[in-house]
């Protein structure tokens, strides 16, 4: 069955739209809450009666490659409560749509905050430029530090790792929940003794994942002497990938007649012709 399609189901749920319009290159859509009456966030008392309104701006998901900004027409609201000090609040909407003096609906803030997760500051902003999403490298890092959330259950498995907050100028410890796969903090350096104390203050952790260096693994024993120490598999490949040019640099040096030119198979097939060749010269 065809059905038309509303240009309110293209933006996020409870919004109406009002108007619609580009300028330069952005897709600008004007829009406004369908709800006709807020609860005070002091007193709660739920009112209608509008004292004035603004504009807020906020970006959001891209369409077809084009920007998509939104202009959210909210309302200032009269408190009629006579015990509430509050005499004027503005309109907040719903946290699905976009939570309070944020610039980016909640939906674009979930795509950066993932970005960040999978690539971290620089390579993840040079991808969401390429995606028409506008977020810059320290706003990248500033949503994933926002919704690195604590959680409430002991954490038992963690992962602890360096964290570039500028990189090659200063870096922070970041400590994962290996279980959930979320992040549970950041610490401000990558110190022994900051380290030490944030595990001291977490006893219930079993296991701690982490690089082949010696920090983490000195604050470990220090803060937990009971728990299991393992080499993470990222360390372990990056280790293992810059171990073997090394080696096979150092084999190459120790046979100084082997030809560059060839990869292994081709180069034991020339090692073999240039014997048989010797063999029927000496003969
Ligand atoms: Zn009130």
């Amino acid at each position: 069955m065809v059905r038309h399609l509303r240009l309110s189901s293209l933006i996020p749920a409870g919004l109406v739209v009002e108007a619609i319009a580009e300028n330069e290159g952005v897709i600008i859509i004007t829009a406004r809450s369908g709800t006709p009456a807020r609860p005070c966030p002091l007193c709660r008392r739920v009112s209608s009666r509008v004292h004035s309104r603004y504009v807020r701006r906020v970006s959001d998901l891209p369409c077809s490659g084009t920007k998509v900004e939104l202009r959210l027409v909210a309302r200032r609201f009269v408190c009629d409560a006579p015990l509430c000090r509050r005499r004027i609040f503005a309109e907040r909407f719903d946290d699905s749509v976009v939570t309070e003096r944020s610039r980016r609906t909640s939906r674009l803030e979930c795509i950066v905050h993932h970005l960040g997760l999978a690539l971290g500051g620089r390579p993840a902003a040079s991808f969401a430029k390429r995606l028409m999403v506008p977020v810059s490298n320290d706003t990248l890092l500033r949503v994933v530090r926002r919704r690195a959330c604590l959680r409430t259950d002991p954490l038992k498995i963690v992962g602890i790792d360096d964290w570039a907050y500028r990189r090659n100028h200063r870096y922070g410890t970041i400590v994962c929940d290996l279980e959930r796969r979320r992040i549970v903090t950041l610490l401000p350096d990558r110190e022994v003794t900051t380290v030490e104390a944030w595990l001291a203050d977490h006893p219930g952790i079993e296991t701690v994942s982490r690089d082949r260096g010696g920090g983490y693994g000195e604050a470990t024993a220090k803060a937990l002497p009971n728990a299991v120490q393992v080499a993470d598999r990222w360390h372990l490949m990056e280790n293992a990938s810059a171990a073997f040019p090394r080696r096979r640099s150092q084999v190459d040096a120790d046979n100084p007649n082997c030809d560059r030119r060839y990869d292994d198979q081709s180069r034991l097939a020339h090692l073999r012709r240039e014997a048989a060749i010797r063999r029927l010269s000496a003969a």
